[in-house]
């Protein structure tokens, strides 16, 4: 996707900033004691970049607040995908310009995926004038240059689309305990509903020596658990001649020896026999795949370009869960694109309750500019939609519910993260297959992976005693 010619002007204009990556940003004095408040909207990869962006701004001397109310720089990292994205934005905006009445140094950025958005960037340069930089997802480490160079205007750095793979980065990692790594960035599969090869940009994976390099120091560092992190972790290496593919990797990767290794999320499509076959003989990469449906009529899969029938879909399914019984299989359901009938819908069902997903993320279909979808007929009303919704919901909950209870009584390995905020005397974590457990009588135990006997099933969590 092109960029609009007021921000291709914005882009070559820009004043130059190498002459400010002096000093005076490495010795972290002039920011030094401010305080920047931080929201993020969004999927694990935005989650990630905002642990980026945190070592990025307190490596210049910001220290994080809790709250917007007395902050030096607000920064909100935007989602283009989720429900409401745009009303969440313009929402948050309208407080950050309450308090910029109050203070009027007050920097506020805007980054992430709408932020990528040409038609996004256009709106907030024209009516929001308050804000004062906004940058994209490829330009993330140009943050500190950006705040340094605010100069009173707005400051705009938005890279084209190709955009790169910038390595050595360091991140404020939230968790002392589990860490995502970044083995991708973008998306080449386009499917006609999605921005986000128009927000992130085709794919580009990072070289394996170098995500090797990263998860090798993590784990010296103590990490627990990894999960690689793409749009589509699958396709790794499929864009760089010579590199390996995503089972080598994953192998390569289990051979560090870490303890736990996930990865989100996978796409059919690229989803290999040899792909199964390391999950299926590695101890240390957990029985744990998320592999979206979408929908469950090949009808509308094929609008959706996903590539694969529902006949080919249930065939992979019916592979992993043969040679990996214990799999936890979840997954990602749109109701409602433009021209599913009931028929499709009743298929998607149907779908459902053959995979007895383990758990699934639903969404009523909303169109994003500028994909293709955004242009198909739709005459199904919103009512309609929110209905099916409601009944796909209904299937997929009770269907949670069987599987966890199908814990009740057994012994799991859980890896503990933290306090519950289910009691004072609870702290949480996950099993190898992703079910988050609150666990009494093991209040030490933050960072192991200890037994826990399963006492109580519910939909989304189960609840059980250390051994
Ligand atoms: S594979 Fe996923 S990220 Fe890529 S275009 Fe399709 S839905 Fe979007």
């Amino acid at each position: 996707m092109k960029l609009p010619n007021l921000l291709d002007a914005k882009i070559r204009n820009r004043s130059k900033v190498e002459y400010l990556e002096a000093e005076v940003l490495k010795d972290g004095s002039l920011f030094k004691g401010k305080r920047y408040f931080l929201k993020t909207y969004g999927c694990q990869m935005n989650v990630h970049d905002s642990e980026l962006i945190r070592n990025l701004v307190e490596s210049i001397g910001f220290i994080e607040s809790e709250t917007m109310e007395g902050a030096d720089l607000v920064i909100l990292n935007t989602c283009a995908i989720r429900e409401n994205a745009h009303d969440k934005m313009y929402g948050f905006l309208g407080r950050c310009k309450h308090e910029k009445t109050k203070n009027r140094n007050l920097i506020i950025c805007i980054c992430g995926c709408m932020a990528q958005e040409p038609s996004v960037c256009e709106e907030i340069l024209e009516k929001y004038k308050y804000v004062d930089i906004v940058f994209g997802t490829h330009n993330i480490h140009e943050l500190p240059n950006l705040l340094l160079n605010r100069m009173n205007k707005t400051d705009i750095e938005v890279e084209s689309i190709e955009g790169n793979v910038y390595e050595n980065l360091d991140y404020k990692r939230d968790s002392s305990i589990e860490a995502w790594v970044n083995i991708m960035y973008g998306c080449d599969k386009f499917c006609t509903y999605c921005i986000v090869p128009y927000t992130r940009g085709k794919q580009r994976s990072r070289k394996s020596s170098r995500i090797l390099q990263e998860i090798k120091e993590l784990k010296d560092r103590g990490y627990k658990e990894i999960t690689l992190l793409g749009q589509n972790v699958n396709a790794y290496g499929k864009d760089l001649e010579g590199e390996l593919s995503f089972s080598d990797l994953l192998l390569k990767v289990s051979d560090i020896g870490i303890e736990r290794i996930r990865f989100v999320t996978s796409h059919p499509w690229d989803f290999s026999d040899e792909m199964i076959e390391a999950i299926a003989s590695r101890d240390n990469i957990m029985p744990y795949i998320h592999l979206p449906l979408q929908s469950g009529s090949s009808r509308i899969l094929k609008l959706m370009g996903r590539r694969y029938t529902k006949e080919e879909y249930l065939a992979l399914y019916d592979k992993i869960k043969t040679r990996i019984p214990d799999a936890a299989i979840t997954t990602d359901i749109i109701v409602g694109f433009p021209g599913e009938t009931e028929e499709d819908f009743q298929e998607t069902l149907e779908v459902v309750k053959k995979c007895k997903y383990d758990s699934a993320f639903t969404f009523v279909f909303s169109p994003r500019v500028g994909t293709p979808a955004e242009k198909l007929p739709d005459e199904t009303t919103l009512k309609e939609k929110e209905d099916r919704l409601h009944r796909l919901n209904e299937v997929v909950n009770a269907l949670s519910l069987e599987t966890n209870e199908k814990y009740v009584g057994k012994t799991v390995k859980v890896l503990i993260n933290g306090q519950s905020d289910k009691g004072e005397n609870k702290v949480c974590g996950y099993t190898e297959s992703m079910k988050l457990v609150n666990v009494v009588g093991a209040e030490d135990s933050i960072g192991k992976i200890i037994e826990v006997e399963i006492t109580e099933a519910k939909s989304f969590s189960l609840n059980g005693v250390k051994k």
